[in-house]
């Protein structure tokens, strides 16, 4: 094969094509359906911090290269915020780095922490760019399924015992866990610190829907439990929890030894970014605890509003305790197979999912159920749930 003819896309990357976002997307764009596809508000969130935004940018703070590490209030703040609602002690100038996104935040803590060869189990369903960014550090996924159980999708932490083997190096873990809605529980996150404990495995945890919980016993992160603090990359973003998912402000939080290490593959990555918006998270991190209580309690009326709509119409509707998600089941409309019914809903009812079975490696394990993000206004909620009824209910 001459240089033109072999495929431009890496074996690496050869499998994640587009994703299953932009085609829905598109589809509903040409058919004019509600997009309950992608994850993020039709609201953007607290006026007075986009106000501190424009500030930062007429103040001329963070027009120019940011520090590496992030600005130092961000850095505070992110710290400040650990300890506000978790009890989590982490030295500002050492133990927190700023990302363009928890998006970037993953990518580097793969890159840094795996070397070719080393396994992850990752929680089926998983997040769209792990599989992506574990290949591409050369890493293989190896997936643990999480299968409903008593209306919710738990993990089998025999099944995850199990796929534990020699070369694993990591556990990348999502709770909150989109698309599931799945949060996991105190005792589930007890058996997994043990595993990695005995283990010696190193935790990433995703945890950007660390204030879209709507359980009374609230988040739990991982790195608080006995022995994880030593192991644990925990990532976080400002786009879930203050509804300005553009601005791509996430961070790490871990050992300063962690933390370096993704610090050497951030580097070269973006470098840097968003320097304006990281003054302005600094601020929404400091809001009230009214603010984070009300985000949760508007959250939680449109996961009731959704979810009714979608039982009306005949699915069954495994509740979230947590994102901004709910997982049906379409097997008590008839149907089995989620892609193909996904791609016919905007003919039929004017709406757009998204199917699980994207975000699977055992892909029959996923295939009856379809994802609905409820991050939307009450109104576009309530003419979703009504277009759905008519299409589904007899
Ligand atoms: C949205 C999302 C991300 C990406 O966050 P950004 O800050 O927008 O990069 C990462 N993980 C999960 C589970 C998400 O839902």
């Amino acid at each position: 094969m001459t240089s033109t003819t072999r495929p431009f896309l890496n074996r690496r990357l050869a499998e994640f094509g587009t994703t299953i976002f932009a085609e829905m997307s598109a589809l509903a764009l040409r058919t004019g359906s509600i997009n309950l596809g992608q994850g993020f508000p039709d609201t953007d969130g607290p006026e007075e911090i986009r106000e501190a935004a424009v500030r930062a940018l007429r103040d001329g703070r963070g027009n120019q290269y940011p520090p590496g590490p992030g600005v130092p209030e961000l850095r505070t703040a992110v710290a400040a915020h650990q300890r506000r609602y978790y009890g989590l002690s982490y030295d500002p100038d050492t133990e927190v780095l700023v990302t363009a996104g928890a998006t970037e935040a993953i990518a580097a803590t793969l890159l840094a922490l795996l070397e070719p060869g080393d396994e992850v189990i990752a929680l089926e369903p998983y997040y769209d760019s792990y599989a992506a960014c574990i290949a591409m550090a050369g890493g293989t996924r190896v997936p643990v399924t999480l299968r409903p159980h008593e209306g919710a999708f738990r993990l089998d932490l025999d099944e995850l015992r199990a796929a534990v083997t020699d070369r694993t190096r990591l556990l990348l873990l999502n709770t909150p866990h989109n698309p599931t809605g799945t949060v996991l529980t105190r005792a589930e996150l007890t058996a997994i610190a043990e595993l990695a404990v005995e283990r010696d495995l190193l935790v990433v945890t995703d945890e950007v829907y660390e204030h879209l919980v709507f359980d009374p016993a609230g988040h739990i992160p991982l790195a608080t439990f006995p022995g994880m603090r030593e192991r644990t990359v925990t990532i976080s973003s400002s786009g879930k929890t203050f509804s300005y998912t553009g601005w791509k402000v996430g961070w790490v939080t871990g050992t300063a030894e962690l933390v370096t290490a993704v610090r050497s593959a951030k580097q070269f990555l973006t470098y840097v970014s968003s320097g304006p918006f990281q003054y302005a998270v600094a601020e929404a991190l400091a809001l009230p605890n009214t603010y984070f209580e009300g985000f949760r309690a508007d959250m939680q009326a449109k996961r009731d509003l959704l979810s009714a709509g979608l039982t009306d119409a005949g699915f069954t509707v495994f509740q979230p305790t947590g994102t901004y998600f709910v997982t049906a089941d379409i097997r008590p409309l008839g149907e089995s197979d989620g892609l193909a019914f996904c791609r016919a809903l905007p003919e039929r009812a004017g709406v757009v999912a998204i199917p699980n079975a994207v975000f699977y490696d055992h892909r029959e394990a996923g295939a009856p159920y379809v994802r609905f993000a409820f991050c939307k206004r009450v109104e576009v909620l309530a003419d979703a749930a009504e277009r759905l009824r008519k299409a589904f209910a007899h």
